[in-house]
């Protein structure tokens, strides 16, 4: 997967995991490839994780 980096022995399990990707979650860390709803949690994670 381009997005979290991930590997899949099948293609069709990586599209099936991409689905994931689509669903609204637009605050990305800018330090990794974590996804959150709000950017709240986005800020929240960053200051806890990093
Ligand atoms: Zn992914
Ligand atoms: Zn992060």
């Amino acid at each position: 997967c381009q997005i979290c980096l991930k590997t899949f022995p099948r293609e069709y399990h990586l599209k099936l995991h991409q689905t994931i990707h689509c669903m609204e979650k637009p605050h990305k860390c800018q330090r990794c490839h974590k996804t959150f709803k709000t950017r709240w949690l986005a800020s929240r994670h960053a200051s806890k994780t990093h």
